[in-house]
C-alpha cells in the first residue's frame, strides 16, 4: 500500500500517516463484520467545505453502536469536530468522509464484547458514485433475486458492515446481468432499497418511499428530500410499494450520499415514465444541490463549516 490517497487519518483522537492506518488479519472485525461506519459528503461552499448534515450522520453511528452493545468514547460533538479536522487537515475542499468503529485485535471468538474498540475517521476526494452522466440521465436498475435483510436476522436501521454482504449479493448480481444497480425487496416482497440507496417514486404529483418496516436504512438523504418535499407543500407518504409500482411510476429515484439524488430511467428494462430524468427529480436536484453548494438556503444547521469549527489545538481528546 505505497500510495497515499489523503495524508492524514484520524485514530481514537490522534492524526496518523494515510500508511499507518493498518490493522492485523485477527482482528475480529475481519472475521465477523463489526464495523460501524458513516458515509459523509463535504461540499465546497463560498464560505468554504460544509459537512453536510454531520450531526444525524454521527447520530447514526452512534445509534449503531448502541445497537450492537458498542461503547464509543467520543460525544457527538467530539466526532463532528473530527470530522471537520480530518477535512481541514488534509486541505480537501471536498469529499467523502468515512467514519468507522470497529472491534480490533483481541480474542478470537464470536463474542466481541472482550475486544478493543477502534474508531477511525478517513476522507478522500470522490466523484459521483453511479457515474458521472448519472445524475442527469439516470441509471438502469433491475430487481434482485437477492431480499433485503429481514428484521428478525439483521437490524437494517444500524449502518454495519455485516449488512453490506447483503448489498454485495445485490450490487454484484446487477452489475454482472448488466444494470447499474439492483433493488432488493423486503422479506414480505415489498420494495425495499437499493444496495446503497434509499428509493422514492412519483405518482401522480406525490412522492412515495417505503418505510423504515420495509427494512431500509433511514438514509440522511431520504430525510432531506421529505423535509424539501414537504417544505414546498408536495405530499411524501411512506407506504409498502409492490414491485410493480416501479414499472408504473411517472418517475423514481435513488437517494444516498455517494449517489445523491439520481434519477432511475429503467427497471427491468422497462421504461420508467420517458425513460429520462422526471420533473419532480429535476427540481429536487436544483434544490438539494442549491443548499449543499450553499447557494441555497439551508434548513437548520445542515451546513457544518469546516473553517467556524474550534482549531484543533484548543482541543482536549485531539492530541498531535
Ligand atoms: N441504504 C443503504 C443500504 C445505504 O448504504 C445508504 C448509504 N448510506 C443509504 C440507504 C442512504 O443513506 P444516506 O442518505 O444517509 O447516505
Amino acid at each position: 500500500m505505497e500510495q497515499t490517497i489523503t495524508e492524514k487519518i484520524w485514530h481514537n483522537g490522534k492524526l496518523i500517516n494515510w500508511n499507518d492506518a493498518k490493522v492485523h488479519v485477527m482482528a475480529h472485525v475481519i472475521h465477523y463484520g463489526s464495523a460501524m461506519f458513516e458515509g459523509i459528503r463535504c461540499y465546497e461552499t463560498p464560505k468554504g467545505p460544509a459537512i453536510f448534515r454531520v450531526k444525524e450522520h454521527l447520530q447514526r453511528l452512534i445509534n449503531s453502536c448502541r445497537i450492537y452493545r458498542t461503547e464509543l468514547e467520543y460525544s457527538l460533538e467530539d466526532l463532528c469536530q473530527a470530522c471537520a479536522e480530518v477535512i481541514r487537515v488534509n486541505k480537501l475542499r471536498e469529499g467523502y468522509i468515512r467514519p468507522v468503529v470497529f472491534r480490533g485485535y483481541g480474542t478470537f471468538g464470536v463474542n466481541p464484547l472482550p475486544n478493543p474498540v477502534e474508531t477511525y475517521i478517513v476522507c478522500w476526494e470522490w466523484g459521483k458514485y453511479l457515474g458521472a452522466e448519472a445524475i442527469e440521465r439516470g441509471v438502469d436498475a433491475c430487481v434482485s433475486s437477492w431480499a433485503r435483510i429481514s428484521p428478525n436476522t439483521l437490524p437494517a436501521i444500524a449502518k454495519v458492515a455485516g449488512n453490506y454482504m447483503n448489498s454485495q449479493l445485490v450490487k454484484m448480481e446487477a452489475a454482472l446481468d448488466g444494470f447499474v444497480e439492483g433493488i432488493a425487496l423486503d422479506a414480505a416482497g415489498y420494495v425495499s432499497e437499493g444496495s446503497g440507496e434509499n428509493i422514492f417514486l412519483v405518482m401522480d404529483g406525490r412522492l412515495i418511499t417505503p418505510p423504515l418496516s420495509a427494512s431500509i436504512l433511514p438514509g440522511v438523504t431520504r430525510d432531506s428530500v421529505m423535509q424539501i418535499a414537504r417544505a414546498a407543500g408536495i405530499t411524501v407518504t411512506e407506504e409498502a410499494i409492490p414491485r410493480e409500482m416501479l414499472y408504473i411510476a411517472d418517475e423514481a429515484f435513488f437517494t444516498g450520499t455517494a449517489a445523491e439524488i439520481t434519477p432511475i430511467r429503467s427497471v427491468d428494462r422497462i421504461r420508467v415514465g420517458k425513460g429520462s430524468r422526471g420533473p419532480m427529480t429535476q427540481w429536487l436536484q436544483d434544490e438539494f444541490f442549491g443548499i449543499t453548494s450553499g447557494n441555497k438556503e439551508a434548513p437548520g444547521d445542515w451546513l457544518y463549516f469546516v473553517a467556524e469549527q474550534e482549531p484543533p489545538s484548543s482541543r482536549r481528546k485531539v492530541a498531535h
